[in-house]
């Protein structure tokens, strides 16, 4: 599975020769002219007025894009009677309000093109004069203006030619005002002049939703102010890359699978909308790690639905449009198959007021259609898997297509990636459709500097709360970087470890965390610590939401959920350290309660300065092996 690839972004060729002039400089050297492919007319973003109108015929032939459509007008018949959206701040952000825009224009819009019902125009475009309106889209919090300028884009040009010259006027205004106004000195030389456009140089999802909520404007006005738009194109050019290569080397996020979601949306629309306004994507979409990240974003869902959500992420994953379509692009096919499902969940679910994935109507135009079995394309799907890059991940289950599998997420890698938690050596663990481990994500934004000085001192982000090996009571290093150092696949064995000493510096010579999973029905977590501090003490936890129960002993714990059960052994030391149940109370009333969550832990201090910690994480029941023979612990092979 491991397999080196280096960055290998093609910036255009034309491109190339301008890197390092202004953008305006780049632009009004542009040869060839990146707009003289313009599609004329609008639609022409995403989809063109024929994709739209061939949506109900291909309906015809295929039921989920049929409930697809009809979980879209249902959606829409909830927004009409909404409120519209007002200019209210949570904390330093607009973005709730950007995104509900979004949410109901593009629903209301696609609702509009599929009945022609004008309830639906009206409601779009009530949405976009009213965000129009607005002083400003909330620059100081750029994302803000980049989700609402992509919602006024979208529905600017998909209701164009319905749409009276005074909307069109209002609508066109504030995308320059309020959007495109800030191009010039986003992609200014030498990086943004203006420090609340810092995106268009950084390696986060940022980058990608900025350079996208910018470029949907640039392409929708494209026509009518195209010096503005060549500004635009040639910038996210030059700075979309820098994003792209936050999937280095294997396709993995480091922010997360939640912020894979949010990043890759964004820059999956702006290559689609190249694609359909100009008909090139400029081969910003080369990355062979970017090629492969519709594989790291099916391996890093569990089989109980849940994510692995390290760093600041819910564990929920639904259907995605950007999953959908770089599976069609890029595979695997087993990809397509597992987006196909996860949408046919999602339209069953009953729509509400408030609405669900404000990217939902993109589904529409990004359907995973499937020609191949599903089933096929699952065997060829490798079972475990290791992404390296700043979230060092693997990925091990006993089985795809099974609800109740097996399956582990393990994390490592650089404690300093944006919106990480100290995590470092934390795992989740799924069997019999129960995550019996679980990392609880993230808390509340607006709790006192969560991004600034307080942020470890909160219990959701730093390592007391992760299912990890922890010496001293420390904090992880903020800045360590932890690698797995190996990792294997065969059929009855499958193990990756860490070294985490980085993470815990002066606590120990040496500290390597292996996850084994043996027979593809248990897992062995061991500890092997090596030069600890005389004195140490050691606190291995888990966090769970099953209900706990001790043996007399305290060296096994039974962890029942849904009528399901898993058993906990120490293995090592042969005597001595117990489990216990502990609270997963936060120090402060603030934080998030945890509430239904509790630590199953070990505290000890080994006598000796080199010791092992081993547990061994056995699912119980009918469906699995009884009687399997205790593993053999053995030393973790030499790096
Ligand atoms: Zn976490």
């Amino acid at each position: 599975m491991r397999h080196s690839v280096g960055i290998v972004h093609r910036l255009p060729g034309w491109l190339l020769v301008f890197v390092g002039l202004t953008s305006a400089g780049i632009a009004a050297s542009l040869s060839p002219d990146p707009l003289s492919s313009l599609r004329p007319g609008h639609p022409r973003l995403l989809a063109t007025a024929a994709d739209f109108a061939a949506l109900s015929g291909r309906a015809g032939q295929d039921p989920l894009l049929a409930a697809t459509l009809d979980h879209v007008r249902q959606q829409a018949e909830l927004f009409v009677a909404v409120p519209v959206v007002e200019y209210k701040l949570v904390g330093p952000r607009l973005l709730d309000q950007s995104r509900a825009a979004l949410n109901r224009i593009l629903t209301c819009a696609l609702a509009f093109r599929l009945t022609g019902d004008a309830r639906f125009r009206d409601r779009a475009v009530k949405e976009m004069l009213t965000a129009a309106a607005f002083r400003d889209w909330n620059p100081s919090h750029f994302l803000d203006v980049a989700e609402m300028s992509t919602a006024l884009a979208l529905g600017y040009d998909w209701l164009y030619a319905d749409l009276t010259a005074g909307e069109r006027g209002a609508v066109k205004q504030a995308l320059l005002d309020k959007a495109l106004s800030f191009a010039p000195a986003a992609y200014a030389k030498g990086g943004p002049t203006d420090k609340r456009l810092w995106f268009a140089t950084r390696v986060n999802n940022w980058n990608q939703v900025c350079n996208g909520g910018l470029l949907a404007a640039a392409l929708a006005l494209a026509d009518e102010e195209p010096a503005l738009a060549r500004t635009v194109i040639a910038g996210v050019c030059v700075s979309l890359p820098r994003a792209v290569t936050a999937y280095d080397p294997d396709g993995a996020y480091p922010e997360g699978p939640g912020y894979w979601d949010y990043g890759t949306t964004y820059n999956v629309l702006a290559l689609a909308m190249l694609d359909s306004a100009l008909g090139t994507r400029f081969d910003l979409d080369r990355s062979p790690a970017f090629q492969r990240t519709a594989l790291y974003r099916l391996a890093v869902q569990g089989p109980t639905g849940l994510g692995f959500n390290y760093a600041d992420g819910g564990a929920g994953m639904g259907a995605s449009p950007a999953f959908t379509w770089l599976a069609q692009r890029f595979g695997p096919p087993a990809a397509l198959a597992h987006s196909r499902a996860l949408l046919a969940d999602d339209v069953k679910k009953k729509v509400n007021a408030r609405g669900g994935d404000r990217f939902f109507a993109l589904h529409a135009l990004w359907f995973p259609a499937v020609a191949k079995n599903p089933n096929d394309a699952s065997s060829e799907t490798p079972l475990d898997f290791h992404f390296r890059g700043p979230a060092d991940i693997v990925l091990l289950r006993s089985a795809w297509g099974d609800p109740r599998a097996l399956f582990v997420g393990f994390k490592a890698g650089d404690n300093s990636a944006n919106h990480s938690h100290l995590d470092l050596g934390s795992f989740v663990l799924d069997a019999d459709g129960v995550r019996w481990a679980a990392d609880l994500g993230p808390d509340d934004y607006n709790l006192p500097a969560y991004f600034g000085a307080q942020r470890w001192t909160y219990f959701r982000l730093n390592n007391r709360s992760h299912n990890t090996l922890t010496p001293g009571h420390a904090l992880q290093n903020a800045k360590a970087v932890a690698p797995i150092v190996s990792f294997g696949s065969t059929p009855n064995r499958a193990f990756a470890v860490a070294d985490l000493t980085p993470a815990y510096p002066g606590a120990a010579k040496r500290m390597l965390r292996g996850l084994t999973l043996l027979d593809r029905a248990r897992v062995l977590v061991q500890d092997d610590i090596a030069g600890l501090k005389s004195g140490t003490s050691l606190r291995w936890t888990m966090v769970t939401t099953a209900k706990i129960a001790l043996s007399a002993d305290g060296r096994t714990a039974t962890l029942t959920e849904k009528g399901r059960t898993l058993r906990a052994e120490i293995l090592a030391p042969a005597n001595g350290p117990k489990f216990s149940v502990d609270s997963t109370r936060p120090p402060t009333s603030a934080e998030n309660p945890n509430t239904g969550t509790t630590l199953l832990a070990i505290d000890t201090i080994p006598s000796s300065a080199d010791s092992r910690l081993a547990v061994l994480l056995t699912p119980v029941g009918d469906r699995w092996p009884a009687n399997l023979p205790p593993p053999e612990l053995t030393p973790f092979p030499a790096r």
